[in-house]
């Protein structure tokens, strides 16, 4: 067997002994939070769609609109012929919803932090993450050379004595946070975070992956970025920063200058779902009421976001509880390390303004019934 055969098969084996090793399941979605996996049909608690736009027959549509019209792709950078008619129109509705003079589309969430990182941070200048930030941020943070520090999670105290002890070594600092975080579904301190900001001259940059649409904004950080793909139930990533920035971002962020433009219909189906999350106030609201129900069912803190995390522990347990779900219909995938912190696998539930209410109720009770049963 060669090097990379043996490589590869005793890294596998290594993963499966501690639960860790990846499966992809195929997986049908559709409209009312339906995913079919292995010819079993669900109810999903496990996508990001949280106004369940994927499916809106307005956003398909005007996806199906864009695709006719300009084409399945852009055919380059938007740097070389890739910006097409529809970007435009996408940044300025995303500028015009988060109060900035301009926005950025990008590939991808997780592009956009790879590129925005490094455009504003190198070497001798000083990058605080999160310590529960997402894996992009920490992946831009280590693209950008400079010196990176995590702090502990949402704690102001820690970031206070940080900035306090090494604010001076370093000609620029940005910090990188999250608005609702991914996995545990708190919000930042954001405010608090801003005023340190200011205080010592450090730049926010704020990843709204899970906010957008779906939380009232606490405050405005002057980088904000985000996703299309959850809320906006599309694909691809934004910036909404400054005239400025977003002119600096379009010379020098790598993953925006050495990449094709997003397809013209993932664009307009972009734009058409923030139509809705602008123009229905109650949709938007409904998944974070769903998540709050759940949450009082089943004694759990108050949900903060639609994101409610169900802390189990060992890798294994959170697959054995995911599974015992799934033979009652519902589907919470669990979430394992290096996804989350070591000993702290959970499923991770997100609510959907297609949930019904009877559905959040069916998941509680059977969570509550599989507790009884000291599964
Ligand atoms: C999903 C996610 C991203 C990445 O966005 P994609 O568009 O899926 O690449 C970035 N940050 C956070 C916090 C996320 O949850």
């Amino acid at each position: 067997m060669s090097s990379l055969e043996t490589f590869a098969r005793t890294t596998l084996a290594d993963l499966d002994a501690k639960a860790l090793r990846r499966h992809l399941v195929e997986t049908a979605r559709g409209p009312e939070a339906a995913a079919t996996r292995e010819g079993r049909a669900l109810v999903s608690f496990s996508c990001n769609d949280y106004l369940g736009l994927a499916n809106d027959p307005r956003v398909i549509a005007a996806g199906q609109a864009a695709l006719a019209r300009y084409g399945a792709g852009a055919g380059a950078s938007r740097l070389v012929t890739g910006n097409h008619p529809p970007l435009a129109a996408l940044e300025a509705r995303l500028a015009a919803h988060k109060g900035t003079a301009a926005a950025l589309v990008f590939g991808s969430g997780y592009l956009a932090n790879l590129g925005i990182v490094p455009a504003l941070a190198g070497a001798g200048d000083l990058v605080l993450v999160d310590a529960l930030g997402h894996s992009c941020l920490f992946a831009g943070a280590q693209l950008s050379g400079a010196t990176r520090l995590r702090f502990r999670h949402n704690d102001c105290d820690h970031l206070r004595t940080i900035l306090a002890a090494r604010r001076a070594r370093h000609e620029r600092v940005l910090i990188l946070t999250e608005r609702v975080f991914s996995m545990d579904g708190d919000r930042a301190p954001l405010s608090e975070i801003l005023n340190l900001a200011a205080e010592y001259d450090a730049w926010t940059l704020v990843d709204d992956a899970h906010g957008l649409g779906v939380v009232e904004p606490q405050a405005r950080a002057p980088l904000e970025m985000g996703t299309l793909s959850k809320t906006l139930g599309s694909y691809g990533g934004y910036l909404c920063a400054s005239r400025a920035v977003v002119d600096l971002m379009t010379s020098r962020a790598r993953s925006f200058v050495y990449t094709t433009g997003l397809p013209p219909a993932s664009v307009a189906a972009a734009l058409a779902a923030l139509d809705i999350v602008e123009s229905e106030p109650d949709r938007a609201a409904r998944p974070l009421g769903l998540a709050r129900r759940f949450t009082a069912r089943l004694g759990l803190p108050e949900a903060q976001s639609p994101i409610v995390p169900i802390l189990v522990g060992e890798a294994g347990a959170a697959l054995a509880l995911s599974a015992a779900l799934e033979a009652r219909g519902f589907l919470a995938v669990a979430i394992r390390p290096p996804t989350v912190p070591a000993g702290t696998a959970r499923l991770r539930v997100a609510f959907s303004a297609a949930h019904t209410e009877a559905q959040v109720d069916g998941l509680a009770e059977a969570i509550l019934a599989l507790r009884h049963a000291g599964a």
